[in-house]
C-alpha cells in the first residue's frame, strides 16, 4: 500500500460552477509529489481557525492520535473531500466542495476563502503503486451495469468515475441536487443514463431513494434478498467496501455494481433496499455515509 502524507497547498482560483458546487483549484510546489489514483480518491482538508493556526496540526504518522489528544480549541479542524482532478505537472488539484447552509468549519471556509488562502492536505504521495484504500470504487474486472448514486456531496467522486470507467460501460446515474440549475454538473458519459434532480421542496432523498429504487430495478432483474444488519448511523460509521485485503475487487464479475455515497439516513435506506428487497449481490455494493443529518464530522 502506498504512503499518505500532509500537503501545504494555497487556493489558486475559486470557480462557481453551479449554485452549489464551487471549486477550489489548489497550488504549491508540495503538489508535485501528490499522487493520482483516480477515481473517488478521498482527502482531508485542514482548515485554519482563528485559535488554532495550520502550524499547529500534527503530521505525523501518529497526527490523529496526537490531534485528539489537543485541547478542542487548539485542534486545526478538517473534513474530508473527493480530488476532482489532479494536475501534477502544474502542479494543481480541484475539489468541488458544496456550501451547505447549516455551517461547520469546511462550510465556512468555503464560503469565504479566496486566492491565497492556506490549507493543509492529507492525500497520497508519490511514489506510488496504484491501489489505494482511499478509493472506494472498486468494482469486477466485469461488471454488466454500473448504478452511481449519491447526493451533492457525492457527486464530485460521482463525476471523476464517470470520467475514468471505460468508453463501453453502461449504467445508471441517480444523483439528488440542491438547486434546479446544478443538474448539469456532471460530465457526460454516453453509456449512462442520467436521473439527475433537485430534491422537491428542500426535502431530502425525495428523489434520490425512489430513483434508485427505479433504476435497480431497470437494471437487473430482482433475486433472492439476504439480510442486513442494522448499522447505527448516529452513533458509528456507515461504510462497506467489498474488496480483497489487498484492495482489490471482492468479485470478478457480477451484473451490476452498486456505488452509493451520500448523507448517513438516505445510504442505509438504500443499501438496504438493493441488497434485503431487490436481491443484489452484497460483494457488488460500496455504501459509504459522507455525513450524517445533524452530526458534525469530527
Ligand atoms: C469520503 C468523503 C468524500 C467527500 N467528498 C466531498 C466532496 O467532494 N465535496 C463536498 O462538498 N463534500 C464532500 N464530502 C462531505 C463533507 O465532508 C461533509 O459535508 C462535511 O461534513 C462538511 O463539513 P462542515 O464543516 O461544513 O460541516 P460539519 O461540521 O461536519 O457539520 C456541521 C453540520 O452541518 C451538517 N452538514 C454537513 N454536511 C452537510 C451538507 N453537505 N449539507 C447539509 N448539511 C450538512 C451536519 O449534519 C451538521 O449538522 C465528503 C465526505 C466523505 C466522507
Amino acid at each position: 500500500m502506498s504512503g499518505y502524507r500532509f500537503f501545504r497547498a494555497r487556493v489558486g482560483a475559486v470557480t462557481d460552477l453551479t449554485p452549489s458546487f464551487r471549486r477550489f483549484t489548489f497550488t504549491g510546489p508540495e503538489l508535485a509529489g501528490f499522487a493520482d489514483p483516480g477515481f473517488d480518491q478521498r482527502i482531508k482538508i485542514v482548515f485554519p481557525a482563528s485559535a488554532a493556526a495550520l502550524e499547529a496540526m500534527p503530521t505525523g504518522d501518529d497526527w490523529y492520535d496526537v490531534w485528539r489528544r489537543m485541547d478542542a480549541d487548539a485542534r486545526p479542524p478538517f473534513r474530508t473531500y473527493t480530488t476532482r482532478a489532479v494536475r501534477r505537472g502544474i502542479p494543481e488539484l480541484d475539489v468541488d466542495m458544496v456550501a451547505h447552509e447549516v455551517i461547520g468549519p469546511a462550510s465556512a471556509w468555503i464560503a469565504r476563502a479566496g486566492v491565497g488562502d492556506e490549507v493543509l492536505i492529507l492525500g497520497p504521495a508519490e511514489p506510488h503503486n496504484g491501489v489505494s484504500f482511499g478509493v472506494d470504487f472498486v468494482p469486477p474486472a466485469h461488471t454488466g451495469a454500473y448504478l452511481l448514486a449519491g447526493d451533492e456531496t457525492a457527486a464530485p467522486a460521482i463525476a471523476a468515475i464517470l470520467e475514468q470507467v471505460p468508453a463501453d460501460a453502461r449504467g445508471i446515474v441517480v444523483v439528488e441536487v440542491p438547486h434546479p440549475d446544478d443538474v448539469g454538473y456532471l460530465p457526460h458519459h454516453p453509456g449512462f443514463t442520467y436521473r439527475v434532480a433537485a430534491r422537491a421542496h428542500g426535502a431530502r432523498h425525495t428523489h434520490l431513494v425512489p430513483a434508485v429504487q427505479e433504476a435497480a430495478a431497470a437494471l437487473v432483474p430482482p433475486g433472492r434478498g439476504s439480510e442486513v444488519e442494522e448499522v447505527d448511523i448516529d452513533g458509528g460509521l456507515l461504510w462497506e467496501v467489498p474488496r480483497t485485503a489487498r484492495g482489490g475487487a471482492a468479485l470478478r464479475s457480477a451484473p451490476l455494481y452498486a456505488w452509493l455515497a451520500g448523507e448517513a439516513g438516505a445510504i442505509r435506506q438504500l443499501r438496504r433496499h438493493l441488497v434485503a428487497d431487490h436481491g443484489v449481490d452484497r460483494r457488488a455494493v460500496a455504501f459509504m455515509g459522507y455525513w450524517r443529518l445533524g452530526r458534525a464530522e469530527a
